[in-house]
């Protein structure tokens, strides 16, 4: 048995990074056990976007419509590799249950709260700390070839402007004068002042060191492998490397969740949505601005040390396999929207498993079945962006039973 620690965070990602961050500030000493290396699951190398105005959940009305019809077009970046897998199943039927306004109006509150909740624990984070990421607060472009997508926009706009986080339209020229690199072919932009970026890999290095120099005691090529549960307490995990003991887990293992379904006696609907990035050498004169390529669901991202065309969301299972069919369609996506799109050379071709729930809001809190096991999985599209309400909001329960934002929509409970 190794040496005990207050908490032990199962799973190396952002998520968990974040959770012990607010642990350590309040002087609790914390273990992470990693499978791989820290940070080598989705939080390496997505798009990079805090997107702190993304209020309005994936099921909203019409979007299993809409994806149809995109799909039938050749249009769609969503790809389910026909199977005959049953959760996968419940969870799309699930997803497409919630596509109710009922629902976007409910989560888009909760959502908000949490979303707006990180937006000042990030500002906090940074002006505390030097975190060598390439951070900026540059807003981003959300870019549309077809007019009728551009004008359209204006309801989605009226939806987030409740929130205080609408965005301004500009119009192709307007566009281009802010950010020469779009294409001349555009209709038209709506610059978001609340989606800022960062270097996702380079936080993950840059929090690891820091949380270490603080404490932080990490476990990488340790796989978790079971629970010692006695009477619905949490006694110790084993893993590949021997058994640890802690007084209090959190389970943070991102869309492999579920792995720990049946020893916990938990339902975790959590799906992995696959996406692919490309990471280039930042080419001379490329936008400044992130973009969101509105037809094709691709984000570029411009950092000082490189550049990045991620997206698409497959749901092929845990299949790390690199389809070189979605990796071409993100260059040839971008290719329609920005001048010059692509950087040279290649620096990596890459693929992470999203962690998918199918009401689109993040599972954070106590496990019903066990008193000191907590639960923060099911991001989805936003683990970086809710990385610091997550830490916080669970750090908050360990340490005061009770948290500043209502954690109760995020709540196990809702399954
Ligand atoms: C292409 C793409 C683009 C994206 N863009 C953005 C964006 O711009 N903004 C944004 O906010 N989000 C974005 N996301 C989503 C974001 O990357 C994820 O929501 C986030 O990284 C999830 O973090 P996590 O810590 O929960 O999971 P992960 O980063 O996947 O971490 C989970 C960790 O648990 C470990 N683990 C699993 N099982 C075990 C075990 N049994 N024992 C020990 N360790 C285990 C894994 O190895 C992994 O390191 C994007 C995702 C993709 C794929």
């Amino acid at each position: 048995m190794k040496s005990n620690n207050d908490v032990i965070i199962i799973g190396g990602g952002i998520i968990g990074l974040a959770c012990a961050h607010y642990l350590i500030e309040k002087n609790v000493s914390v273990r992470i056990i990693e499978q791989d290396v820290i940070g080598s699951g989705a939080s390496h190398g997505n798009c990079g976007l805090l997107y702190f105005s993304d209020v309005i959940p994936l099921c909203e009305p019409g979007a299993v419509r809409h994806e149809i019809y995109k799909t039938i077009r050749g249009t769609s970046s969503l790809y389910i590799k026909p199977r005959l897998d049953i959760n996968l199943i419940l969870w799309l039927l699930k997803f497409a249950g919630h596509c109710t306004q009922t629902h976007m109006n409910a989560g888009a509150a909760a959502k908000n709260e949490i979303l707006r909740y990180s937006l000042s624990l990030f500002d906090t984070l940074f002006s505390q700390y030097t975190l060598d990421c390439d951070f900026e607060k540059k807003g981003t472009l959300i870019l549309f070839k077809n007019k009728k997508h551009f004008k359209g926009y204006h309801t989605k706009n009226a939806f987030l402007e409740k929130y205080g986080f609408g965005a301004t339209p500009l119009g192709r020229d307007e566009a281009r004068k802010l950010e020469p690199a779009i294409h001349e072919e555009m209709a038209g932009a709506w610059y978001h002042k609340f989606i800022w970026h960062l270097r996702p890999d380079m936080l993950v290095d840059a929090w690891k060191n820091l949380l270490i120099k603080k404490g932080l005691i990490v476990e990488e090529k340790c796989k978790l492998t079971n629970f010692h549960i006695v009477q619905g307490k949490i006694k110790s995990v084993n893993t590949i490397k021997g058994q640890y003991k802690a007084d209090t887990f959190i389970l943070a293992t991102g869309a492999w969740a579920p792995d720990m379904e049946k020893q916990l006696n938990l339902k975790i609907p959590v799906q992995p949505g696959k996406g692919y990035s490309i990471t280039m050498e930042r080419p001379d004169q490329s936008c400044d601005i992130p973009c969101y390529l509105y037809e094709k669901n691709i984000v570029v991202t411009p950092w000082k040390t490189g550049y990045r065309l991620g997206g698409t969301m497959e749901f092929s299972g845990f299949s790390d396999t690199l389809n070189k069919k979605r990796l071409a369609r993100l260059i040839s996506g971008a290719k329609q929207y920005l001048i010059p799109s692509t950087g040279d050379p290649v620096i990596e071709e890459w693929t992470g498993l999203r962690p998918m729930t199918h009401d689109d809001l993040p599972i954070i809190g106590r496990s019903p079945e066990q008193d000191n096991l907590f639960i923060a999985t099911g991001h989805g599209m936003l683990g970086l962006t809710l990385a610091t309400g997550t830490g916080k909001l669970v750090c908050d329960m360990i340490c005061n039973g009770k948290a500043q934002i209502d954690p109760a929509p995020f709540s196990m409970n809702r399954f």
